[in-house]
Protein backbone atom coordinates (compact mmCIF):
# COMPACT_ATOMS: atom_id res chain seq x y z
CA UNK A 1 0.00 0.00 0.00
CA UNK A 2 1.28 3.25 -1.14
CA UNK A 3 4.78 3.30 -2.50
CA UNK A 4 7.08 6.42 -0.72
CA UNK A 5 9.78 5.92 -3.05
CA UNK A 6 11.32 9.70 -4.00
CA UNK A 7 8.81 11.26 -1.45
CA UNK A 8 9.80 13.86 1.23
CA UNK A 9 7.96 14.44 4.57
CA UNK A 10 7.81 16.47 7.51
CA UNK A 11 6.88 14.48 10.75
CA UNK A 12 6.08 16.98 13.97
CA UNK A 13 5.14 15.23 17.16
CA UNK A 14 8.19 12.76 17.69
CA UNK A 15 8.65 12.69 21.89
CA UNK A 16 9.87 9.22 22.01
CA UNK A 17 9.42 5.33 20.95
CA UNK A 18 6.01 5.16 21.88
CA UNK A 19 4.85 8.27 20.15
CA UNK A 20 2.47 7.57 17.18
CA UNK A 21 4.60 10.12 15.36
CA UNK A 22 7.47 7.82 15.59
CA UNK A 23 5.21 4.84 14.17
CA UNK A 24 4.22 6.73 11.35
CA UNK A 25 7.98 8.03 10.79
CA UNK A 26 9.08 4.16 10.65
CA UNK A 27 6.03 3.27 8.43
CA UNK A 28 6.72 5.61 5.42
CA UNK A 29 10.52 5.36 5.94
CA UNK A 30 10.06 1.60 4.85
CA UNK A 31 7.63 2.69 2.13
CA UNK A 32 10.94 4.64 0.66
CA UNK A 33 10.31 8.13 2.25
CA UNK A 34 13.19 10.36 3.30
CA UNK A 35 11.98 12.29 6.51
CA UNK A 36 11.93 15.72 8.52
CA UNK A 37 11.64 14.91 12.02
CA UNK A 38 11.04 17.91 14.84
CA UNK A 39 11.40 17.44 18.12
CA UNK A 40 10.50 19.79 21.19
CA UNK A 41 12.96 21.03 23.15
CA UNK A 42 13.54 18.04 25.47
CA UNK A 43 13.09 15.23 23.59
CA UNK A 44 15.88 16.09 21.28
CA UNK A 45 18.01 13.15 22.55
CA UNK A 46 15.68 10.76 21.88
CA UNK A 47 14.66 11.96 18.45
CA UNK A 48 18.31 11.52 17.68
CA UNK A 49 18.94 8.68 19.04
CA UNK A 50 15.71 7.29 17.05
CA UNK A 51 16.50 8.78 13.55
CA UNK A 52 19.26 6.35 13.76
CA UNK A 53 16.95 3.46 13.27
CA UNK A 54 15.68 5.13 9.75
CA UNK A 55 16.78 3.50 6.50
CA UNK A 56 17.75 6.66 5.19
CA UNK A 57 19.18 9.84 7.68
CA UNK A 58 16.46 12.20 8.49
CA UNK A 59 16.94 15.72 9.16
CA UNK A 60 16.40 16.69 12.61
CA UNK A 61 15.31 19.69 13.95
CA UNK A 62 13.77 21.88 16.40
CA UNK A 63 10.32 23.29 16.18
CA UNK A 64 8.31 24.13 19.22
CA UNK A 65 4.61 24.89 17.41
CA UNK A 66 3.80 27.97 19.56
CA UNK A 67 6.61 29.71 17.37
CA UNK A 68 6.18 31.31 14.14
CA UNK A 69 9.92 31.89 13.98
CA UNK A 70 10.56 28.11 14.54
CA UNK A 71 7.97 26.91 12.15
CA UNK A 72 9.80 29.46 9.75
CA UNK A 73 12.92 28.11 10.15
CA UNK A 74 12.22 24.79 9.61
CA UNK A 75 10.15 25.15 6.30
CA UNK A 76 13.25 27.29 5.11
CA UNK A 77 15.42 24.40 6.30
CA UNK A 78 13.85 21.67 4.70
CA UNK A 79 13.25 23.17 1.46
CA UNK A 80 17.17 23.78 1.02
CA UNK A 81 17.50 19.95 1.61
CA UNK A 82 14.74 18.44 -0.25
CA UNK A 83 14.00 20.91 -2.53
CA UNK A 84 9.98 20.82 -1.82
CA UNK A 85 7.81 18.62 0.23
CA UNK A 86 5.02 15.68 -0.55
CA UNK A 87 3.62 15.66 2.90
CA UNK A 88 3.64 16.48 6.65
CA UNK A 89 2.37 14.78 9.53
CA UNK A 90 1.16 16.90 12.59
CA UNK A 91 1.31 15.08 15.94
CA UNK A 92 1.59 17.74 18.45
CA UNK A 93 -0.99 18.36 21.07
CA UNK A 94 -0.84 19.47 24.73
CA UNK A 95 -2.74 20.82 27.90
CA UNK A 96 -1.86 22.14 30.55
CA UNK A 97 -1.96 19.17 33.49
CA UNK A 98 -4.23 20.99 35.74
CA UNK A 99 -6.89 21.34 32.99
CA UNK A 100 -7.25 17.65 32.48
CA UNK A 101 -7.57 17.06 36.70
CA UNK A 102 -9.97 20.39 36.92
CA UNK A 103 -14.05 20.05 36.63
CA UNK A 104 -14.04 21.43 33.00
CA UNK A 105 -16.36 24.17 34.01
CA UNK A 106 -13.37 25.35 35.52
CA UNK A 107 -10.96 25.59 32.24
CA UNK A 108 -8.90 28.64 32.83
CA UNK A 109 -8.82 31.22 29.86
CA UNK A 110 -4.79 31.00 29.39
CA UNK A 111 -5.45 26.69 29.66
CA UNK A 112 -8.29 27.13 26.69
CA UNK A 113 -5.61 29.88 24.55
CA UNK A 114 -2.50 27.38 25.54
CA UNK A 115 -4.30 23.88 24.54
CA UNK A 116 -5.92 25.45 21.00
CA UNK A 117 -2.90 27.11 20.36
CA UNK A 118 -0.42 23.80 20.46
CA UNK A 119 -3.09 21.55 19.46
CA UNK A 120 -5.51 22.73 16.62
CA UNK A 121 -4.23 26.07 15.33
CA UNK A 122 -0.37 24.64 14.97
CA UNK A 123 -2.27 22.33 11.95
CA UNK A 124 -2.89 25.79 10.14
CA UNK A 125 0.49 27.16 10.56
CA UNK A 126 2.06 24.29 9.39
CA UNK A 127 -0.07 23.83 6.67
CA UNK A 128 0.40 27.34 5.07
CA UNK A 129 4.83 27.14 5.83
CA UNK A 130 4.11 23.89 3.53
CA UNK A 131 2.08 25.52 1.10
CA UNK A 132 5.26 27.09 -1.08
CA UNK A 133 7.21 23.31 -0.78
CA UNK A 134 4.03 21.31 -1.52
CA UNK A 135 3.51 23.52 -4.34
CA UNK A 136 7.10 22.70 -5.96
CA UNK A 137 5.25 18.95 -6.57
CA UNK A 138 2.22 19.65 -7.83
CA UNK A 139 0.40 18.86 -4.30
CA UNK A 140 0.92 17.22 -0.88
CA UNK A 141 -0.56 15.72 1.87
CA UNK A 142 -1.28 16.42 4.98
CA UNK A 143 -2.43 14.07 7.90
CA UNK A 144 -2.96 15.07 11.78
CA UNK A 145 -4.32 12.94 14.78
CA UNK A 146 -7.62 13.16 16.66
CA UNK A 147 -9.44 11.46 19.42
CA UNK A 148 -13.22 10.81 19.51
CA UNK A 149 -13.42 13.15 22.37
CA UNK A 150 -13.78 16.20 20.03
CA UNK A 151 -17.42 14.40 19.72
CA UNK A 152 -17.78 12.80 22.86
CA UNK A 153 -17.09 13.07 26.72
CA UNK A 154 -14.85 11.17 28.19
CA UNK A 155 -13.76 12.02 32.19
CA UNK A 156 -10.61 14.70 32.12
CA UNK A 157 -10.31 14.89 28.45
CA UNK A 158 -11.86 18.28 28.79
CA UNK A 159 -10.40 21.04 26.91
CA UNK A 160 -8.32 18.58 24.82
CA UNK A 161 -11.52 17.34 23.62
CA UNK A 162 -12.96 21.25 22.75
CA UNK A 163 -9.22 21.47 21.00
CA UNK A 164 -9.96 17.77 19.04
CA UNK A 165 -13.46 19.49 17.54
CA UNK A 166 -11.46 22.61 16.35
CA UNK A 167 -8.43 20.54 15.04
CA UNK A 168 -11.34 18.65 13.13
CA UNK A 169 -13.07 21.64 12.05
CA UNK A 170 -9.48 22.78 10.69
CA UNK A 171 -9.40 19.95 8.65
CA UNK A 172 -12.39 20.45 6.97
CA UNK A 173 -11.71 24.48 6.26
CA UNK A 174 -8.36 23.41 5.47
CA UNK A 175 -9.08 21.00 2.47
CA UNK A 176 -11.69 23.27 1.10
CA UNK A 177 -9.30 26.03 0.67
CA UNK A 178 -6.36 24.26 -0.48
CA UNK A 179 -7.55 21.38 -2.44
CA UNK A 180 -8.23 23.35 -5.46
CA UNK A 181 -3.91 23.55 -5.06
CA UNK A 182 -3.68 19.85 -4.94
CA UNK A 183 -2.97 19.66 -1.35
CA UNK A 184 -5.34 16.69 0.94
CA UNK A 185 -5.96 17.63 4.37
CA UNK A 186 -7.03 14.78 6.76
CA UNK A 187 -7.39 13.40 10.57
CA UNK A 188 -7.02 9.96 11.61
CA UNK A 189 -9.17 9.59 15.24
CA UNK A 190 -6.79 6.67 16.92
CA UNK A 191 -8.51 4.62 20.36
CA UNK A 192 -6.42 5.14 23.33
CA UNK A 193 -3.04 4.28 23.28
CA UNK A 194 -0.28 4.81 26.43
CA UNK A 195 2.03 7.58 25.26
CA UNK A 196 3.89 9.88 26.91
CA UNK A 197 0.69 12.69 26.39
CA UNK A 198 -2.39 9.87 26.94
CA UNK A 199 -0.10 9.61 30.88
CA UNK A 200 -1.29 12.84 31.72
CA UNK A 201 -4.80 12.15 31.21
CA UNK A 202 -6.41 10.71 34.69
CA UNK A 203 -7.87 7.49 34.66
CA UNK A 204 -6.78 6.19 30.95
CA UNK A 205 -6.18 2.93 32.03
CA UNK A 206 -9.65 2.82 32.25
CA UNK A 207 -10.49 4.27 29.30
CA UNK A 208 -8.36 1.77 27.76
CA UNK A 209 -10.53 -1.15 29.20
CA UNK A 210 -13.99 0.59 28.24
CA UNK A 211 -12.89 0.31 24.90
CA UNK A 212 -11.48 -3.71 24.65
CA UNK A 213 -14.59 -4.42 26.62
CA UNK A 214 -17.34 -2.20 24.40
CA UNK A 215 -15.44 -2.10 20.65
CA UNK A 216 -16.75 -4.46 17.72
CA UNK A 217 -13.48 -6.06 17.91
CA UNK A 218 -12.93 -6.58 21.52
CA UNK A 219 -8.99 -4.84 21.83
CA UNK A 220 -7.35 -1.59 21.69
CA UNK A 221 -5.58 -0.57 18.98
CA UNK A 222 -1.59 0.01 18.64
CA UNK A 223 0.50 2.30 17.37
CA UNK A 224 1.30 0.80 13.95
CA UNK A 225 -2.59 -0.04 13.02
CA UNK A 226 -3.26 3.76 13.58
CA UNK A 227 0.52 4.43 11.19
CA UNK A 228 -0.57 2.41 8.60
CA UNK A 229 -4.01 4.24 7.79
CA UNK A 230 -2.04 7.31 8.28
CA UNK A 231 0.31 5.88 5.47
CA UNK A 232 -2.95 5.84 3.51
CA UNK A 233 -4.41 8.95 3.48
CA UNK A 234 -0.50 10.63 2.90
CA UNK A 235 0.03 7.96 0.13
CA UNK A 236 -1.35 8.32 -3.62
CA UNK A 237 -3.62 4.96 -2.72
CA UNK A 238 -5.49 8.37 -0.49
CA UNK A 239 -5.55 10.47 -3.79
CA UNK A 240 -9.46 11.27 -3.86
CA UNK A 241 -9.98 11.31 0.10
CA UNK A 242 -9.59 14.88 1.52
CA UNK A 243 -11.18 16.77 4.50
CA UNK A 244 -12.13 13.08 6.11
CA UNK A 245 -12.03 12.45 9.99
CA UNK A 246 -10.92 8.18 9.69
CA UNK A 247 -11.72 6.23 12.94
CA UNK A 248 -8.97 4.06 13.49
CA UNK A 249 -10.39 2.54 17.10
CA UNK A 250 -11.31 -1.08 16.48
CA UNK A 251 -14.73 0.17 15.93
CA UNK A 252 -15.68 1.80 19.11
CA UNK A 253 -17.49 5.14 17.73
CA UNK A 254 -20.12 2.71 16.52
CA UNK A 255 -20.98 1.62 20.41
CA UNK A 256 -24.63 2.76 21.97
CA UNK A 257 -23.47 1.33 25.42
P1 LIG B 1 3.27 11.82 22.43
O1 LIG B 1 3.40 12.43 23.78
O2 LIG B 1 4.25 10.81 22.04
O3 LIG B 1 3.22 12.95 21.31
C1 LIG B 1 2.75 14.26 21.57
C2 LIG B 1 3.74 15.18 20.91
O4 LIG B 1 3.31 16.54 20.99
C3 LIG B 1 5.12 15.11 21.59
O5 LIG B 1 6.09 14.77 20.62
C4 LIG B 1 5.36 16.53 22.06
O6 LIG B 1 6.70 16.93 21.97
C5 LIG B 1 4.49 17.29 21.06
N1 LIG B 1 4.24 18.66 21.48
C6 LIG B 1 3.57 19.10 22.58
N2 LIG B 1 3.66 20.45 22.65
C7 LIG B 1 4.40 20.85 21.57
C8 LIG B 1 4.87 22.09 21.11
N3 LIG B 1 4.58 23.24 21.75
N4 LIG B 1 5.61 22.13 19.97
C9 LIG B 1 5.92 20.97 19.30
N5 LIG B 1 5.53 19.76 19.71
C10 LIG B 1 4.77 19.70 20.84
O7 LIG B 1 1.80 11.20 22.41
P2 LIG B 1 0.89 10.63 21.22
O8 LIG B 1 -0.20 9.91 21.91
O9 LIG B 1 1.72 9.95 20.21
O10 LIG B 1 0.25 11.95 20.61
C11 LIG B 1 0.32 12.27 19.23
C12 LIG B 1 -1.02 12.80 18.76
O11 LIG B 1 -1.96 11.73 18.80
C13 LIG B 1 -1.61 13.91 19.63
O12 LIG B 1 -2.26 14.84 18.79
C14 LIG B 1 -2.63 13.16 20.46
O13 LIG B 1 -3.66 14.01 20.92
C15 LIG B 1 -3.13 12.21 19.42
N6 LIG B 1 -3.89 11.06 19.92
C16 LIG B 1 -3.38 10.26 20.89
C17 LIG B 1 -4.14 9.21 21.37
C18 LIG B 1 -3.63 8.34 22.49
O14 LIG B 1 -4.45 7.67 23.13
N7 LIG B 1 -2.34 8.28 22.74
C19 LIG B 1 -5.41 8.93 20.82
C20 LIG B 1 -5.89 9.74 19.81
C21 LIG B 1 -5.12 10.81 19.36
Amino acid sequence: MGDFTGKHGLIVGVANKRSISWAIAQAVARRGARLALTYQGRFEEHVNDLSQGLEQPPLVLPCDVSSDAEIASVFEKVDQEFGGLDFVVHGAAFAPREELEAPFVNTTRDGFRIAMDISAYSLIALTRAAMPLFEKRGGGSVVTLSYLGSQRVFPNYNVMGVAKAALEAAVRYLAADVGPKGVRVNAVSAGPIKTLAAAGIKGFSNILHVYSDRAPLRRNVETGEVAEACAFLLSDAGRAVTGEVLLVDAGYHVTGM
